[in-house]
Order: C-alpha cells, then structure tokens, then sequence
C-alpha cells in the first residue's frame, strides 16, 4: 500500500460510507451494487483483463459475446434500470442491451394491450431481441424526413415495408448488425397514397431459430467505430416486405381493416420513451466521471514531480492546476449526480402519470430538462474526461490508465438518442416560450421561476449586495445564478427577435440567434443542477461533515460556472469587477478547501481495482509496479516474433537507395 494514500485516507474529514450512501441512495442499493462488482471482479469470464486492449474487433465482439451470456447466468437483472448500476464494470459493451435500454420500453409505451401481452414477457425472457430502427442514411435528427415506407395494402391486410433509396437505409440501430432478430422500425405511414406521418411498427428480421436474415431483408454491421468496438451498431433494408396490419403498434394509432386511420390518444408519447434513454445517458456521465476521477485523483497523489523549498517532491495534487483538473471535476461530477437523479425522478413520474391516466400535463417540462441536461451533461463529462487524462501526463495517454475505455464509451453520448444542438435547441425553445407566458402575466412553470424577477433584472436595478458577497452562502450563490440565467434568456430572446426583422422567425431561429439560445439553454442547466445539487444535500444529509464537504462542492460547482460564464451577470449590471475578483478568489479557496478530502470523494464511489480496470488508479496507489506487470504480462507486442517485419522493412531502411545525406 502506497504511504501517501495511507496518510491521505486518515487526514479525510467525514466517514466514508454516509457520503455512499448519499451518492447511491441508500446502504441497502450501495450493498447490492458493491456485491455485484465483488461477483464480477472475481467471476473469471466477467472479469476484466487487461489484455483485451490488444485484440481485434472480431475477438471483442466474441468475447462480449460470451460475458453477456454469463453476465444474464449470474445475474437476474431484466429492466434497464438494474443494469446500470453495474454497467460501467464492463470495458466494452455487451451485446443485447439495446433490447432492455429501447426496445422494452418501446413496447411498453407505444403498444396496445393485446400487444404487450403478445411481445414484452419473450422480450424480457431475451428469446425476441429488439432494435430500435429509427436513423436512416440520410436523416437522423429530422424524423419527420425518415424516407422508409410503410404501405397499406387492403387486399391483403398487410403494410408493405419498402426502402425506396440508399439513403433511405436505416444505418446506426444498436445490435441490427448480428444480435436483433426484431425491430421496431419507423416508417412514413401510406393509406391510399396519404401518407400520415411516422410510426413505429414490430418487424421481425432474423429468424430466432438460425439468425438467419429474412427474406427481403438485408441487414448487417456498419464498420468500425470511435468507441463502442463490441456494439453491431447496423444496417437494414427492406425489399417490400409483408407484415400483418397488426404490426402497427397501435397503442395510440390504428389502422382499421377498410384502412381508415384513427388517433386514440397524443401522438407527443414517443418522446416518452427517449427520456428514459436520455436519463441513462445522463446517469453514465457522473459514472463515467467517477471512474475517471478515482484514476486521476489516487494517481496525482502518488505522482510526485518538483522538490518545494524544503526539498521534497510536491504531490501532483497539491499544485493549483491540478487541483483545478481533479477537484473542480468532482464537483461537476457530483452535480451532474444530483441533477440526473432529479431528472430520472421526474421523468419516472411522468411516464407513471401517462400511463395510468393519460395526463401528459408533465411533457414540456421533462422534455426541456432531459434534452438540456443530456447535452450539456454529455459534452461536459467528456471535456472532463479527457482534462482529467491530460492531468495525468503520459501515462494519462497509455490505455492501461483506463481512459481509453471511459472515454470512448461515453463519446457517443452527444450524439446518439438526440443530436446535442438540437437537443439544446429544443430546451433554449421551451425558454423563448416561457417568455412569452410571462409576458402575457400567465402562471410560470417551477423550473423557469427565476424569470419571474425579469423585469428588475432587466432594468439594472437589481445589484448584488457586498455584505453577500463577503458571507457568500449557497443561497446567495442560487440567487446569483437565477439571475444569470435569466437575463440569458432576455438577451437569448432579443437577438431572436432582432433576427427576425431581418429574414423571419425561422431564418433567426436557424442561422441568427443559435449560439445566444444555446447560452440561454447552458445558464438554465446551471441554475437547474444547482438547485438539485443544494436541495439534495439539504434533504438527505443528515451527517455534519458530509454535509460540509457537499456543500463545498456545491459552492465550487456554481462559482466555476459563475467565473467561466459570467455573461449574463455583466451585461445585466448585476455584479462588479471587484465582487467578480471576489467570486473567483471564494472558487480557489474552495480548491484548497477541498484538497485534504479528495482521496474520501473519490474512494466512495466504491470501485472495485477490476472494475475500475486502471493500472495507474489502484486503491493501494501502486501506480509502477501495476504498469510493470501489466506491460510484461498482457502486453502481446512483447511477445510477438517481429525477425521478419524487423528484418525487411526497418533494418531494410538503411538499404534504400538514397542520395548522400547532407552533414
Ligand atoms: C453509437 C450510436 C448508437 C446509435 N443507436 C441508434 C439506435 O439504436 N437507433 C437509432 O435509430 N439511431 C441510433 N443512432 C443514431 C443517432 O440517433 C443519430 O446519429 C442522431 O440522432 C443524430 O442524427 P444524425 O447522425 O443524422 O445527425 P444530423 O441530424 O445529420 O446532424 C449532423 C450535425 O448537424 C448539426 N445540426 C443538425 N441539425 C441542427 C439544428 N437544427 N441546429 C443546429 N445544428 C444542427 C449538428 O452539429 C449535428 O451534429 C445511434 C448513433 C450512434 C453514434
């Protein structure tokens, strides 16, 4: 055991396992996680090793192959929800999970009755595997622009399922590449040369007894990719293919016989089912962080570099900087935490109330808060990712640190389940539209009230006080950040506006006022997990020492957010330049704050040395001697024969034919 961590660990502030139970919401799921790390750091296919960095994409997929088997022998877990509390053990993906994370909650949320009945339990038995068969070639975030078909044929009572052009080919569904055997694809719906818009239908793909690809079908993997090596992301063409007209899931559209189309409900419910994939995504960025940061953090505190006056080399930690790359990341992490759990909660409620009694009265305000924090969660966790690896010099860059893996993993998060600008768009639109209701004196809604002070915002009246600003408290830092946000959207709403005298509202809204509703939407965000972040410490810390070190970071997440961004504060008059020296002097004493207890931060996350798979970040601090074992016994370069490459082509370098070298 390294004597730094040693020291490290006993100079920590608060115990150990109140701050785990606060970040996994109680001891009882705390036991059952730790337990399923122990049973997979210890199983000897779930385990990881260190070796798989060397194989080829064809190997991993196998070996993904064979882990997810034994993964379902071991564990029970069929919901989505299960899962992630261990997903991110895995060094790649398993194969099958696009069914659980998609596909299921598809069926639950747009199928008829007869149709759950008919298609979820062979889902959650894993016998029908799912994708979900939505991007085409050519369009992704435009779904309205989808090419494939889906005819209605009256003679036959069948839809007729056509892929009319290259770009029309769905290209990017998880698990279309080998795993699938159905998908829920969606089509531009025609009746009688009327097309009726885009719907989900059940397709079966694959037979379930061979794989084999079904006649008229054409389905495949898309090629290697930036991360997500072992995902058959894929391709799938139809040929005019026949399905029943049962296929249409039909929970909130029919299709009689004769073809006439009904609604049975709001169409707006497809949304439903991308939040719970946006919350997943959200919740894999904290966990992402987390993992990252307990590299980071137990490798800057043995990583020693540059004696101090006495002569000794400093901890890595101890300069500013890097105090700066880890700490202030830590708090970023632990925001995201609160504001992704706010945000899962909501969206739980939500889909209960759809379900059980068709209230949509929830919709905008979930919409707005899980498309901004997806796209600011998942563009923030992967700048902090990659600070955090540069933070650990070149062995920040060997795989063997662990960062290959966590950071490729998550890079598909701006992109996949809503593109990131169109996702801030969508909540920047929400803001523009909240405007408005205050303009008209209609009622706000919770998650916008600090637009309720607008109008003193605007007018510069409102100023922040020096007495605050010298007893800064989270509550003075809330208020802040209210206005901030606020006068965003102000400006936000303006230079839409000013647009629109130019060309028209759309022409504004695509081409003159982005980047100012994107800021608009990024100081929401802030305000928004701030507040989670202060009132999850206020309900469910009851211990004093944590409450203090989750205040802190509480603190420094909003005051760096303050000190980077402070736009909205400075063109509203709010704040000075001298009270803005002050904030960012408060930000860098929390740093210092907060370095005796970043070993604590990080070890509560309960990592276990497999999980984690980092031969840099191990809980005893080993960093050299791991590297050591790991570079000579899983690293296959070492062991290949290389006579002939050597022989041929880099001995072969001094026989090439060459003028003579200039001296
Ligand atoms: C790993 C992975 C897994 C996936 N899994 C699935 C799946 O299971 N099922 C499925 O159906 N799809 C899946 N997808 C596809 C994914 O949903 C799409 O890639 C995503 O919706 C973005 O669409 P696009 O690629 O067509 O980008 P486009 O919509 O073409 O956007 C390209 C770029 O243009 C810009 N842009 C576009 N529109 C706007 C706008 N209005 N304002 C400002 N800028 C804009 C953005 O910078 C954007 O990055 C997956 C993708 C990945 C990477």
């Amino acid at each position: 055991m390294s004597k730094s961590l040693t020291e490290e660990r006993q100079k920590v502030s608060f115990n150990l396992q109140d701050l785990s139970n606060y970040i996994y919401e109680g001891e009882a799921r705390y036991n059952k996680m730790m337990s399923a790390y122990k049973t997979l750091s210890e199983d000897p296919i779930l385990r990881n090793d260190p070796s798989h960095h060397g194989r080829d994409r064809i190997e991993l997929v196998k070996h993904a192959a064979k882990r997810t088997h034994r993964f379902h022998e071991v564990f029970n877990y069929s919901e989505a929800d299960e899962l992630i509390d261990v997903w991110n053990h895995f060094d790649q993906q398993l194969l099958a999970s696009v069914s659980k994370f998609m596909f299921i909650p598809c069926i639950r949320i747009l199928a008829s009755e007869d149709q759950v009945q008919k298609y979820l339990e062979p889902a959650l038995r894993m016998e029908i595997l799912g994708a979900y068969a939505q991007t085409e070639m050519g369009h992704g975030s435009d779904v309205r622009s989808l090419e494939t078909t889906a005819t209605f044929d009256a003679k036959t009572d069948e839809f007729v399922i056509n892929t009319p052009s290259l770009t029309a080919t769905k290209w990017w569904p998880g698990e279309l590449g080998l795993s699938a055997n159905y998908c829920i694809c969606f089509a531009q719906m025609i009746i009688e040369g009327k097309n009726y818009g885009v719907h989900g239908f059940m397709v079966p793909i694959r037979d379930l007894n061979t794989n084999k690809v079904l006649p008229g079908i054409q389905a495949g993997d898309i090629g290697p990719k930036f991360g997500y090596h072992t995902k058959d992301n894929g391709y799938l063409r139809f040929d005019n293919v026949r399905i029943p007209r049962d296929s249409l899931l039909r929970k909130y559209v029919e299709v009689t016989r004769e073809g006439k189309f009904k609604r049975k409900g709001n169409e707006k419910i497809g949304y439903a089912i991308m939040m719970t994939t946006r919350s997943a995504i959200n919740i894999s960025c904290w966990k992402g962080m987390s993992q990252a940061l307990t590299i980071g953090v137990r490798y800057s505190l043995i990583r020693t570099q540059f004696a101090d006056e006495s002569g000794k080399e400093r901890k890595v930690l101890d300069y500013q900087l890097q105090q700066d790359k880890m700490i202030t990341n830590l708090a970023l992490t632990f925001a995201i935490h609160a504001g992704a759990l706010r945000a899962r909660d909501m969206i739980n409620e939500n889909i209960r109330r759809v379900l059980e009694k068709e209230d949509f009265s929830m919709m905008p305000d979930c919409h707005n808060i899980l498309s901004g924090t997806k796209a600011f969660y998942s563009w923030e966790s992967l700048d902090a990712i990659n600070v955090i690896r540069m933070g650990c010099g070149g062995h920040g860059f060997s795989s063997y640190s662990g960062f290959t893996n966590i950071f490729q993993e998550l890079s598909t998060n701006p992109t996949h389940e809503g593109e990131n600008s169109v996702m801030v768009l969508q909540t920047a639109r929400y803001l523009v539209k909240a405007l408005e209701t205050l303009r008209n004196g209609k009622r706000l809604p919770e998650i916008v009230d600090y637009l309720k002070d607008l109008d003193n915002v605007i007018s510069g009246d409102l100023k922040l006080k020096a007495e605050n600003v010298e007893g800064l408290c989270l509550g003075t830092l809330l208020e802040i950040m209210k206005v901030n946000a606020a006068y965003l959207v102000f400006s936000a709403g303006n230079a839409l506006m000013e647009g629109a005298q130019e060309g028209g509202f759309k022409e504004s809204w695509d081409k003159k006022a982005g980047l100012d509703l994107q800021e608009a939407a990024r100081g929401h965000i802030y305000y928004y997990s701030f507040k989670a972040f202060k009132e999850k410490i206020e309900k469910d810390v009851k211990e004093a020492n944590v409450r203090k070190v989750l205040e802190r970071l509480c603190g420094l997440y909003a005051l760096d957010k303050l000190v980077r961004y402070p736009q909205g504060l400075f063109e509203s008059g709010y704040i000075n330049a001298e009270q803005f020296k002050l904030l960012k002097k408060k930000r860098n004493l929390l740093l210092e704050e907060l370095r005796p207890d970043a070993i604590g931060l990080v070890d509560a996350f309960g990592y276990t040395d497999n999980s984690l798979r980092s031969a840099i970040g191990t809980y005893d601090g080993n960093a050299y001697e791991n590297l050591w074992r790991w570079v000579n016994t899983y690293n296959d370069f070492n062991k290949a024969d290389w006579t002939e490459t050597w022989e041929k082509y880099i001995k072969g370098l001094r026989y090439i034919k060459r003028p003579a070298p200039k001296l």
